[in-house]
């Protein structure tokens, strides 16, 4: 969430929600979430919120009864929690959803590099000795360092994990954090959606083209052929802020995928096949106080035309 829309968020709830019926201006409201569950997980403390199944229940009637089949729902980062919490919920309630999975984690292989930064975090915050311990080796409060380690630089946290005595593997294997083939299997078969959200969650703008692309056609295709699906979604990791038009052009173009997805809230895209999506676990109250806030930040953008995005 950004400061202006931390600010604005005070004043979502004060937008009356006919005025967004009446006057939306998008065919539909892409809505996401991560994780639905009725404790955090330490691996995502500190990243998003978690919705517990009764606030999610909640959000789910929110949006059917204003937008009915006007929005689409999907998470990313293809927990776990999505099939034993989230799906079962969306099958009672009729509700189709895309999940996006990062090719690299699926049955538990290996683990996100800001999740490996929350567990020593978690580690740290549970023993101060530990904590001493991994200080002493950083010269730094380990909260400021450890989601400051870039993904190129990931490798510092497993030599770090190791000072603050949390073994990765042992985690993956105890918690099972991630989807696993039968589970998205069960998705497929009970009629829901699945996309890639890269090879490994890294940040796009601190990649290469040639790498960017190289995350997408490799997860794309290896999902593809996997699970033998018929399209090609595929959301963007972190953001897509900065990402150039010749990168989507060139995806489009080449066939790497069907069509995409964004995080940017409420805005329009250069590009139809690009859908920018409202996070309802980025710090708001609820989905409504998400939408309304956004759609807030949308019409107070709209007479400078800042509801588009630009891309060079
Ligand atoms: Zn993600």
């Amino acid at each position: 969430m950004t400061k202006v829309t931390a600010f604005l968020s005070l004043f979502g709830n004060a937008v009356p929600q006919y005025l967004i019926n009446k006057n939306y201006p998008l065919p539909k409201v892409s809505v996401f979430y991560h994780t639905i569950k009725s404790n955090t997980e330490p691996f995502t403390k500190g990243l998003y919120r978690t919705i517990t199944p009764l606030q999610f229940e909640k959000d789910l009637d929110y949006l059917l009864h204003h937008f009915g089949n006007r929005f689409e729902l999907s998470f990313d980062d293809g927990l776990s929690s999505c099939a034993e919490v989230a799906a079962p919920i969306l099958k009672r309630k009729g509700i189709q959803a895309t999940f996006f999975l990062n090719t690299a984690f699926i049955d538990n292989k290996e683990l996100f590099y800001r999740y490996k930064a929350a567990l020593i975090i978690h580690a740290c915050s549970a023993n101060p000795s530990i904590q001493q311990k991994v200080e002493q080796q950083i010269k730094k409060k380990v909260v400021d360092y450890v989601y400051q380690v870039s993904y190129r630089n990931r490798h510092e946290l497993d030599g770090l994990a190791q000072d603050a005595e949390v073994d990765f593997n042992a985690y993956l294997k105890q918690h099972k954090p991630y989807l696993n083939t039968s589970q998205i299997q069960k998705l497929l078969a009970d009629g829901f959606n699945i996309g890639a959200h890269s090879i490994d969650h890294p940040p796009f703008f601190e990649l290469q083209e040639v790498d960017q692309i190289y995350q997408i056609e490799t997860s794309m295709n290896w999902l593809t052929e996997r699970f033998n699906l018929s399209y090609k979604y595929f959301s963007f990791p972190f953001t897509d802020w900065g990402l150039s038009a010749r990168l989507f052009h060139y995806i489009y173009e080449k066939h790497l995928v069907d069509a995409t997805w964004g995080c940017a809230g409420i805005k329009h895209e250069l590009f139809p096949q690009h859908t920018q999506r409202i996070a309802l676990d980025a710090g708001y109250k609820n989905a409504a106080h998400a939408i309304k806030t956004e759609y807030l930040y949308y019409q107070l953008k709209r007479p400078f035309n800042k509801n588009t995005i630009q891309r060079i």
